[in-house]
């Protein structure tokens, strides 16, 4: 292949830089996608489902990435949006404020009052992390305390693609490519907590969360505690390991040891928050106990789908920390508090609110779990002996798979990704991410206002997609 004029293919150990561009890529797009292979075109969006441009109606059984809350198409919001762009637009947001974003923060104090005292926006989830870490850091630096550098998180963790994020996430696959350009030196890890493979046989829960206790305090000592930043976890593992909640005791565990050594604890609520889990807007107010952390992060249900949005929380202490320091944040982007996305993001909080769909979302979720169980694990089903999980909470589920000592040519994740698609399903699903090939999950994450009709037919096309691989790899 011919190089553009003036550029010289450049060679480099192993890679063959005047080579074609591999098969998965395709000059059908000029975008480069993240998938490899083209994906489908989306024309139109209702609810749960969507139309691809040769009419095909595909249901979306994980909104987008545990995204959609509302739905797609809400009148409301797209109202909301169209009002707000003939109001306010464009906007330089530079230097100045307005009210949307103004609003949407102080609604925002209120689902957990005196939790958080004040709130940063910008643009997404990684976007969100990558501010978590800053915004850290420099509560710190202006608390005197500049020796802190030093973040723990956990492995099999997700954090975002951004390189901070992806420092701060445990997930070897995501890392793989980059992991030479990350930063080893202020990210460390531990275990997670995911007590269906990692908690010894016989071990209580009580034990298996004194052992990761026990297994952060060590990570302080070894490091220096008063170095350590703060711990970070997701509140519920969402893109690793498929809706792995943390036994009973955990956060208040791991808070502890991290107030013990005046270290920040911390939330990565972006996929499991706002709503997600059912019942309440936070997920670690799901768990009943006071684990309220010093700094949170959220996007994807902030916004629904409709606008651009994450938000990093701030809790009494680390806002006090920073307005008695500098005063502000040091931390710019362009698009941080744009109107029209908070104007979106706003009106799917009143559609939330409005249509009590954190109850419904709860709702759904016995009923959805209940469908997988029963069908799944029916004692006729000969996909039963694979599902070696089905957990999670409120609309967010997820199916991990285990074939023992079988295996199938490609990884079960990717196979049942593929199926389910020829199906008109969507799902995450996710493989290989453990030891010796295992690590295979789905998610789903419907929005919260899902029927029962709804979910009935995606545990019906599920189970069929399920049904055909074991016949064709499995018996
Ligand atoms: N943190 C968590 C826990 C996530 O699940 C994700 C996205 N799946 C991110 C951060 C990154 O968010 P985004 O894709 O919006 O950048």
């Amino acid at each position: 292949s011919t190089a553009a004029p003036g550029v010289e293919s450049k060679k480099v150990a192993g890679i063959n830089a005047a080579a074609d561009p591999p098969s998965a890529y395709t000059k059908d797009t000029a975008i480069l996608h993240r998938t490899p292979f083209q994906p489908p075109t989306a024309v139109s969006a209702e609810g749960l489902y969507f139309t691809l441009a040769d009419g095909t109606r595909i249901i979306d059984a994980v909104g987008g990435a545990a995204v959609t809350c509302i739905g797609n198409g809400n009148p409301v919001v797209k109202q909301a949006i169209k009002d707000q762009v003939e109001k306010l637009s464009p906007v330089p947001n530079m230097g100045r404020s307005n009210e949307p974003a103004e609003e949407l923060a102080k609604l925002l104090l209120e689902y957990a009052p005196g939790a958080f005292e004040q709130v940063a926006f910008v643009a997404g989830g990684s976007e969100a992390m990558e501010a978590v870490i800053k915004l850290a850091r420099q509560y710190f630096w202006e608390t005197k305390q500049p020796q802190r550098t030093k973040f723990i998180s956990r492995q099999l963790s997700y954090h975002g693609n951004t390189l901070g994020a992806l420092s701060l996430s445990g997930h070897p696959g995501r890392r793989k490519v980059f992991e030479g350009i990350l930063n080893h030196d202020s990210f460390h890890h531990v275990s997670p907590a995911y007590a269906a493979r990692f908690k010894t046989p016989g071990e209580t829960d009580e034990e298996y969360v004194a052992r990761l206790a026990k297994e952060l305090e060590d990570k302080f000592q070894e490091l220096g505690p008063d170095t350590v930043i703060g711990f970070v976890a997701e509140t519920v593992v969402g893109a690793t390991t498929g809706c792995v909640a943390a036994p009973k005791g955990y956060f208040p565990a791991m808070k502890a040891v991290c107030e013990k050594h005046g270290a920040l604890f911390i939330l990565d609520e972006v996929m499991s928050g706002m709503g997600r889990m059912g019942t309440t807007m936070h997920a670690w107010q799901t768990y009943g106990d006071n684990v309220a952390p010093d700094i949170q992060a959220i996007a994807k249900g902030l916004g629904g789908g409709y606008v651009s949005i994450g938000a990093v929380l701030m809790s009494p202490r680390v806002a006090k920390g920073i307005r008695e320091g500098s005063g502000y944040f040091f931390h710019g982007h362009t698009y941080q508090a744009h109107p029209t996305t908070a104007a979106g993001s706003l009106a799917v909080q009143k559609v939330i609110r409005e249509n009590d769909l954190l109850k419904k979302a709860a709702e759904a979720g016995e009923y959805l779990s209940s469908q997988l169980r029963a069908t799944l694990r029916s004692p006729s089903s000969i996909v039963a002996p694979y599902i070696f999980d089905i957990r999670g909470g409120g609309a967010f589920w997820g199916i991990e798979f285990d074939l023992g000592e079988k295996q199938t040519p490609k990884p079960f994740g990717a196979l049942v990704q593929a199926k389910t698609m020829q199906k008109g399903l969507i799902v995450i699903a996710m493989a290989g991410s453990l030891d010796g090939g295992k690590g295979d999950y789905v998610i789903l994450a419907p929005p919260y206002n899902v029927t029962k009709e709804e979910m009935d037919e995606i545990v019906k096309r599920l189970n069929e997609s399920l049904e055909e691989l074991v016949r064709e790899y499995l018996v």
